[in-house]
């Protein structure tokens, strides 16, 4: 395992983090799982109020297998306006950590401008607070949002880290990244195996074009190289998840001669098989009158029809207007084909279909298709 420097704070984190999501239920596998992650060098764990009893659980395997001092904890709090509540909430986590003092607390889900007016007014001087008093270490915020929001918070200056999405498919915000690492903020990638593209069990054409390199491995390797990110989120259910991933965890050195061969490999074939049909994720179709997420739709069905990723292309697709602020936008199936997006697209896409096209393949079984009627 490899460790760096966490931004500004005095931390040193493994480059893998035992994310908390996918064992909540289970104390034994919890139990299992830190044990066995711990073992192979990672000292992070990140956890959430929001995450049902995760909390909980964390505290339990701290009183009964793991030292406090072993580990580095970041558990995160839901935006609210109201200082009050937010100081509620922050007694709530230590209560339920056990702990009297949390290494890291973040601002969870600074999604929308409103988020980040709230985190600033309300919620930051709470965090400051108990940060003067030795109640936490440091602050930051995860996002879901526009990368225009995300470096907004960054440039407010008021965070030690920052969460984000980013990973090979999904490139988006490395500006950010940038940001956070001229600011020498920590950067913490969230779930780039499984929202980066359900890679424990990638398709097999992206299987078949990485050989002999995982995809798993190779999309972890893409983020390891790059100094600028601090560590990658990594939840495994049960402890004989814990091996596989972590075996990259020591190459943290410049993407080899193989490795960038893969990537073409990628590109090539995504060139090839999409053609004058792919969408270069450059946004300029935005806005839409209806709020249809053209770019990342689009950006679905490039993974869907260049890489064989139907299976991630519909799990995605199918948390639109259902996941709010964390999954903004709306589905293909509400293009009105009012036309506004087409003179703005450089690769001169025809979006309707393509977002029609998308919405037929991505949609799930037995579902009626919206633009048939009622
Ligand atoms: S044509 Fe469809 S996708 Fe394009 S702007 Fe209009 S409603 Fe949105
Ligand atoms: S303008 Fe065209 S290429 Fe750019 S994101 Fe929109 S659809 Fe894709």
């Amino acid at each position: 395992m490899q460790y760096r420097q966490w931004g500004q704070t005095q931390q040193t984190l493994s480059v893998f983090s035992l994310g908390t999501m996918r064992y909540l239920a289970d104390q034994a596998a919890a139990l299992a799982v830190i044990k066995t992650a711990l073992d192979f060098g990672a000292n992070h764990i990140e956890t959430a109020q929001a995450y049902g009893d995760s909390e909980l659980i964390l505290a339990q395997t701290l009183q009964t297998t793991i030292n406090r001092q072993d580990i580095y904890i970041t558990t995160k709090l839901l935006p609210v306006p109201n200082a009050q509540e937010f100081a509620a909430r922050l007694d709530r986590s230590l209560q339920r950590l056990g702990v009297d003092y949390i290494d890291n607390v973040a601002i969870h889900g600074i999604n929308t401008p409103e988020h980040l007016a709230w985190a600033l007014e309300f919620c930051l001087p709470v965090l400051e607070t108990a940060q003067a008093v030795g109640k936490i270490g440091a602050i930051g915020f995860s996002t879901h949002g526009s990368l225009a929001l995300i470096c907004q918070a960054i440039e407010s200056r008021k965070f030690a880290f920052v969460n984000l999405h980013y990973n090979y498919f999904f490139q988006r915000h490395a500006p950010a990244i940038q940001l956070a690492q001229a600011f020498n903020m920590g950067v913490f990638i969230i779930s780039p195996a499984d929202k980066g593209g359900l890679l424990y069990q990638p398709s097999p054409q992206l299987r078949e074009l990485c050989h002999p390199i995982h995809p798993l491995h190779l999309t972890y390797r893409f983020l390891l190289s790059q100094p600028g990110i601090t560590t990658l989120s990594f939840g495994p259910a049960g402890p004989d998840e814990v091996p596989f991933p972590l075996e990259v965890a020591d190459q943290t050195h410049p993407l080899t001669d193989a490795e960038k061969a893969a990537f073409w490999r990628i590109e090539d074939h995504l060139q090839a098989t999409l053609g004058l049909e792919r969408c270069h994720q450059c946004q300029a179709c935005l806005p839409c009158p209806e709020e249809i997420a053209i770019p990342e739709i689009l950006r679905l069905r490039n993974l869907t029809v260049g890489l064989g990723m139907e299976e991630y292309g519909t799990y995605r697709y199918q948390m639109l207007e259902k996941a709010g602020h964390w999954f903004p936008g709306r589905q293909g199936a509400r293009c009105t084909d009012c036309g506004d997006c087409l003179p703005r697209c450089p690769s001169q896409l025809n979006i309707p279909a393509l977002l029609r096209e998308t919405h037929s393949q991505l949609r799930g079984p037995g579902r009626r298709r919206l633009w048939e009627g009622n």
